[in-house]
């Protein structure tokens, strides 16, 4: 478990003034990391770090501002074109350079005259997946959504018995992880129409989104060597949005028996910015199971799960459709649900992902499954919040929605809240949905 510092002090303010701006994603106690470069130019891509509305340009800063061994190794690891580097370094090394800047970047900092040299507008920039995923794994995490589509499948037992058990995943792809703003071409595939005796190809009618957070692996393991549930946020570097774009008709046909593939395989969102479990260290919250489930097995359970295994995170998806843009009329919110209501935590994905000696290795991706809440309107997915399309929902702007339509953008946001402490957002995931690929190139 990360400590709460003096990094999360309440009363620390930037002299970057937009950070200290009410309600702003990026104060100077989050701090979280990406990967950019000035946007239309050939500069090299490296990390940067946000705060207020810049981001900081951590390779410009030099390693010999650093005052110690470890945040120098740290700052000059930033210098790479991904995370990777970084997040190999481990949890004491995150710490260093958070601590750092930190320091750099407070109100009354020595240093703040050269720092600022290093600032570039957000507005200015360009940004990158922030780490090479070598796997994408994808959990199941929130009993809400299960049980939820379970329903729409398996009116009379929509939880299978060994939920409770097992936390559910499959293996995604990485090829296709894009960043925040990346356009999604509405996939092609086979589908079976209902009454239809055959298959055919065509374009996905039921393209949906999944409302998730990526969890990034810093430090991996050994192949055969299992990661203990004690030690298994240490090997966590920290959380992004991430949107799991689904074909429902594509899912519905080929699911079974070995479960997603092309359904969910075109793309996956995530925003630039991840946000370290350091930063989060305010907002945990005890790990709970209801009295109606089992205890999970010893090798899934531990004191500190039981006392802050849980992360509070809002989560909320808004959809802005062309004809809201043509109007220039904001994006609206379709749901809210909350991280802690997950039925499965990080440390245990992390625990149960390598218990049979599988190895995570840094800048692997695990998604947590659509997180949905308990009551129908917190629901993650299109494909509850609609009941698959027969219950369309009604926007203000007059227009329907029973799943996607071309040009509609889908945006995902997320931040913490804590009395006593300053919040801290993680920017967005937003994604716009193309027309399908043409094969005659019309
Ligand atoms: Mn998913």
């Amino acid at each position: 478990m990360r400590p709460i510092d003096a990094t999360h002090d309440p009363g620390l303010t930037s002299w970057v003034s937009s950070a200290n701006r009410e309600g702003c994603d990026f104060p100077i106690q989050n701090l979280p990391f990406a990967v950019f470069r000035r946007a239309r130019s050939r500069e090299p891509l490296r990390c940067g770090v946000a705060i207020g509305d810049y981001v900081l340009d951590l390779a410009a800063l030099g390693a010999g501002i650093a005052p110690d061994a470890l945040s120098a190794r740290a700052l000059a690891a930033c210098a790479e074109p991904t995370l990777n580097a970084l997040m190999a370094l481990g949890a004491p090394a995150w710490r260093a350079v958070r601590r750092l800047l930190s320091q750099l970047l407070r109100a009354g900092a020595r240093e703040a005259e050269s720092v600022a040299a290093a600032l570039v507008a957000q507005s200015a920039a360009e940004f990158a997946v922030p780490a090479r995923s070598g796997d994408f794994t994808d959990f199941y995490t929130s009993i809400h959504h299960a049980t939820a589509v379970g329903r729409l499948f398996r009116p009379d037992r929509p939880l299978l018995p060994n939920y409770a058990w097992v936390p559910i995943a499959y293996h995604g792809r990485s090829s296709s992880i894009v960043v925040s703003g990346t356009p999604v071409r509405r996939p092609r595939g086979q589908l079976m129409p209902r009454g239809a005796l055959s298959p055919c190809l065509g374009a996905s009618d039921q393209l949906d989104y999944e409302l998730e957070l990526g969890v990034f692996i810093g430090g991996g393991n050994r192949l055969g060597e299992p990661i203990p549930i004690e030690q298994a946020e240490a090997h966590v570097f920290g959380l992004c949005l991430l949107n799991d774009w689904s074909a429902r008709d594509i899912q519905t046909w080929e699911y079974q028996p070995l479960g997603p593939f092309l359904a969910k395989n075109f793309a996956t969102t995530v925003s630039p910015w991840v946000v370290t479990l350091e930063a989060l260290a305010p907002f945990r919250a005890p790990w709970q199971r209801a009295a109606q489930h089992p205890p999970p097995l010893p090798y899934l359970d531990s004191p500190e799960l039981r006392a802050a295994g849980a992360v509070e995170i809002e989560l909320e998806v808004l959809l802005q459709t062309a004809l809201m843009r043509a109007r220039d009329q904001p994006p609206e919110r379709l749901s809210q649900s909350n991280f802690s209501d997950s039925y499965w935590s990080i440390a245990q994905m992390v625990a149960h992902h390598t218990v049979n000696g599988c190895n995570v290795l840094p800048g692997d991706l695990l998604g947590t499954g659509t997180q949905s809440g308990p009551l129908p309107e917190q629901a993650g997915s299109l494909l509850e919040l609609t009941r698959a399309g027969t219950c369309p929902r009604v926007l203000l702007s007059g227009e329907s929605r029973g799943f996607l339509a071309d040009g509609d953008r889908v945006i995902l946001r997320a931040g913490c809240h804590r009395p006593g402490f300053v919040r801290i957002g993680f920017g967005e995931a937003a994604g716009e949905v193309l027309p399908p690929w043409d094969p005659s190139g019309g």
